[in-house]
């Protein structure tokens, strides 16, 4: 199968291609030519098979210029072990009826695990495949889940370096220290004066640095991304949903055919497009909740047709839902649009020049018919986390809160029975200062003493990655200004 651009679908390549490039080079985004469908009887051939069985079987159907070997062997070194519990993806019923999908059982603590410990091994059969030798360089900006991530996933990845650039103000104790700390001997962590916009700007210009890539280049080095627009990041993320269905249909909790919603804490918009794509596939899929902060950009869009990124920006206690620009929705509107390049380049130049778009009425009511938006704002998110664990005895991050707290207003205002699974997407420790004063009212600002109040509090053990950062050393402390970021890769990679 292949893979075309979705401002040009003239640019037709492979998957290992897309995956190696990242981004198309006049800035689309790839997506496969045609999807792949599954029957009734095939998504219930999956219940016989563990997680990584049901990875097998999705990704066959995309990674086509991989071999049986390739896909085998990347799939088991990312789930085999490192995610704690009996599968990557655990499905949990709530006393209230509800189910919660946990994704948040990887080395970081947070989804993102799900496709960075997957994409390193892709990236290098891609390498392969292509017939480019050299060392790859990942280069990557974070606001805090995605570095860390990343830099578990590449550590130590033969042919790979990787180096992370974070806002020295704008992540969390817990999140700074993950990364201050984290070990592999490719790994960099660099600290940039600013917020994370500087730090993505700054990441930006050093991928468009001609002569610096040259310079690489000449040396057998190639800049990559991790960047959550890579095909290889969402296709690890399509498995979930159907491996989360199938766990429904083992326990008895849907008939095969049976329709269920998912309610997704959305910020680039990667998540629930991996769930869209699950339902184009055939997944018995209802509606799909789109779950925003008060950064609710997407809210609008979904309620009016009207994209506007043009309005405050906010500072939210579910801070990787703090995004203007969801870069992964350009996938979505390039289906909706039946696939029109022209017309999909258009509402992107309109966003770059205006920071704003609309679509038109049948765009929208497609959308529409397979999506629900909705926000909520910090208050309510504390709120939510209290709630649900006194009523339900289940601590929620942040992040799951708003999308928890959303899709109580979807049935609320729908009246729509249908089951609905809320995907969990970070572990409550990983943000633990918002927890423990969601439930105790009161504010602890060291971390460490932190998690032992929450631990003693709810009984739920700290996730090991977190309770071990205590005792690990810390090996980055470089802090730049934006312009020196450049020389800081240079440096690193001597
Ligand atoms: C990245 C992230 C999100 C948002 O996911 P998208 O795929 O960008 O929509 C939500 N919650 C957590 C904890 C995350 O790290």
């Amino acid at each position: 199968m292949n893979y075309i651009s979705t401002r040009d679908t003239g640019r037709s390549v492979s998957a290992s291609v897309a995956i190696l490039q990242g981004i198309s080079e006049e800035g689309g985004l790839f997506v496969p030519e045609k999807l792949p469908s599954f029957t009734p009887k095939q998504i219930a051939a999956l219940t016989g098979l563990s997680y990584i069985g049901r990875a097998g079987v999705i990704l066959e159907k995309f990674l086509t210029d991989f071999s049986e070997t390739q896909r085998r062997t990347a799939i088991n070194a990312a789930y085999e072990s490192g995610f704690e519990g009996d599968s990557p993806a655990e499905l949990k019923k709530l006393p209230g009826g509800r189910y919660v999908l946990e994704l948040q059982r990887g080395p970081t603590c947070a989804f993102k695990d799900m496709a960075l410990q997957l994409l390193p091994g892709l990236m290098a059969h891609a390498a392969k495949n292509v017939g480019r030798g050299g060392e790859t360089l990942i280069l990557t900006a974070t606001s805090g889940d995605t570095g860390k991530a990343a830099l578990e996933g590449f550590r130590d990845a033969p042919g790979t370096k990787i180096m992370v650039f974070y806002p020295a103000e704008g992540v969390s104790a817990i999140q700074q220290l993950q990364m201050a700390t984290q070990e592999g001997g490719n790994v960099g962590v660099c600290a940039v004066e600013g917020n994370f916009d500087t730090t993505q700007t700054g990441v930006k210009a050093i991928f468009t640095d001609k002569a610096l890539a040259e310079r690489l280049n000449k040396r057998g080095i190639y800049l990559s991304s991790a960047n959550s627009i890579n095909w290889g990041r969402l296709l690890p993320q399509i498995v979930y949903y159907f491996s989360a269905y199938a766990d429904l249909l083992s326990l008895g909790e849907v008939e095969l055919g049976e329709r269920v919603n998912f309610a997704v804490p959305t910020g680039n918009f990667g998540n629930i497009l991996a769930a869209y794509y699950a339902k184009e596939m055939g997944l018995p899929v209802g509606r799909l909740i789109c779950a925003s902060n008060q950064n609710d950009v997407l809210t609008e869009f979904i309620d009016t047709g009207r994209y506007n990124a043009r309005r405050p920006f906010h500072l939210t206690l579910s801070p990787s839902m703090d995004i203007l620009i969801s870069s992964n929705l350009e996938r979505l509107l390039f289906h909706l649009l039946g696939g029109d390049d022209k017309a999909l380049s258009t509402l992107m130049t309109e966003l770059i020049e205006n920071g704003e778009y609309t679509v038109g009425a049948e765009v929208l009511s497609e959308l529409r018919r397979s999506f629900f938006g909705g926000s909520c704002d910090d208050k309510r998110t504390m709120d939510t986390i209290k709630q649900v664990y006194e009523r339900e005895g289940y601590l929620l991050d942040p992040h799951t809160a708003v999308a928890m707290a959303v899709a109580d207003d979807y049935a609320a205002k729908t009246a729509d029975s249908t089951k609905t699974v809320v995907v969990a997407t970070a572990s409550p420790y990983k943000f633990v200062e918002a927890v423990t004063e969601a439930l105790t009212g009161v504010q602890e600002d060291d971390a460490f003493l932190a998690l032992e109040r929450l631990g003693a509090l709810t009984g739920l053990p700290v996730p090991p990655p977190l309770s071990e950062l205590k005792g690990k050393a810390v090996r980055f402390t470089q802090r730049v200004e934006k312009a020196a970021m450049p020389s800081a890769v240079e440096s690193f990679i001597q």
